[in-house]
């Protein structure tokens, strides 16, 4: 056996066990991404073992036909971190020296891999990020001019600001959050507080910039106290996000949190069920993942959040995936109730 041989063997090998899911990341090299990719504070609590396995799908209501991650055989090279590559690859710096063999399939190293100076990955531009302003800029600005003179609920009592919406959704991607916590009332923007600088982190962990998506919430005026909306608040507003949506067209959406993947999904399957799964809302590619709010709670979120962004940008470079990895909406389980108020957006 030669030297070659000897390196395309162990080259397969490596391959089959991370088409199996499984990541060859030290805890070094996984917390030095964390904090790379979603944030400066303090990074996740790492895997207890270097040789860690990727999320399982989540369960489907119905058959086989689950969502991309782990239902995907082999995804073909892409030009961005397939959702194997969940477990992207380590910082150039601490990553081995790549097999020379040929069947190891291109490495997402060029896409995720940190640009020179700046603290972001080196993603290219999303195909469709071109100036698309002027098809909605009139249809939005007219909404947005209703929406603020609304008074279909009881919030606009309470109300400083409406918050329609923040970006200018150059990129087709949009993030929907819950509600406007105390910041983004008083500034009349959409996540602008806490949770939205962490939002900004995680969306410049895909390359791009919070200026050029667009990003809103379900509700558009501020629950008291950040309490959960109520029902007949979220069916006042119904209306405006829809109509934000046709208008739009976006690419690909991501609900941010309970509160909007359910609103999308008629669904009352819980976070950890939707999360990282690619569904369709009206024919968008929808993916759920974790509110940013629940990552300031509970850091060890921001990894599934980090997948989850991986898939989103593949969805965004490489359009919808084919039809039959879309999942299922999962059956209705009841939701845990949360605290009606408290520190969401603390
Ligand atoms: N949380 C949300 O869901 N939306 C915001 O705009 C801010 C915080």
């Amino acid at each position: 056996m030669t030297r070659d041989d000897i390196r395309k063997a162990l080259a397969e090998i490596i391959e089959r066990e991370m088409d199996r899911g499984i990541s060859f990341w030290s805890d070094a090299e996984w917390n030095e991404a964390a904090r790379r990719y979603v944030g400066s504070e303090s990074p996740d609590p790492a895997p207890s073992r270097a040789v860690t396995a990727r999320t399982a799908p989540a369960p489907s209501a119905t058959s086989g036909t689950t969502a991309s991650r782990g239902a995907t055989p082999r995804p073909a090279p892409a030009r961005m971190a397939t959702p194997r590559a969940a477990t992207a690859p380590p910082p150039a710096a601490s990553r081995p020296a790549a097999p020379a063999s040929p069947s190891i399939a291109p490495q997402p190293a060029a896409a995720a891999a940190p640009a020179k100076a700046a603290n972001r990955p080196a993603f290219p531009a999303p195909p469709q990020a071109v100036d698309r302003k002027a098809q909605w800029e009139a249809d939005l600005a007219r909404l947005s001019r209703e929406t603020i003179s609304c008074k279909g609920c009881g919030l606009h009592e309470t109300r400083t600001n409406v918050v329609f919406a923040s970006g200018n959704g150059r990129v087709p991607l949009v993030f929907i959050g819950e509600a406007p916590g105390a910041d983004e009332d008083a500034q009349g923007e959409a996540f602008v507080g806490r949770a939205g600088q962490l939002l900004t982190k995680i969306i410049a962990a895909i390359g791009l910039d919070r200026k050029e998506v667009y990003i809103c919430n379900v509700l558009k005026c501020r629950p008291p106290g950040n309490r959960v909306p109520h029902p007949e608040e979220i069916q006042a507003c119904r209306p405006f996000l829809e109509r934000q949506l046709e208008i739009l067209k976006p690419r690909a959406i991501c609900a941010l949190g309970l509160t909007a993947t359910q609103w999308m999904l008629e669904s009352k399957a819980p976070m950890g069920q939707l999360r990282g799964r690619i569904f369709r809302y009206r024919e968008i590619p929808l993916l759920p993942t974790y509110h940013p709010a629940a990552l300031l709670r509970n850091p060890a979120l921001k990894r599934a959040v980090w997948e989850d962004m991986l898939v989103l940008r593949k969805l965004l470079d490489e359009g919808p995936p084919v039809r039959s990895t879309i999942a299922p909406v999962p059956e209705a389980n009841e939701r845990k109730p949360r605290a009606e108020s408290g520190d969401l957006f603390a």
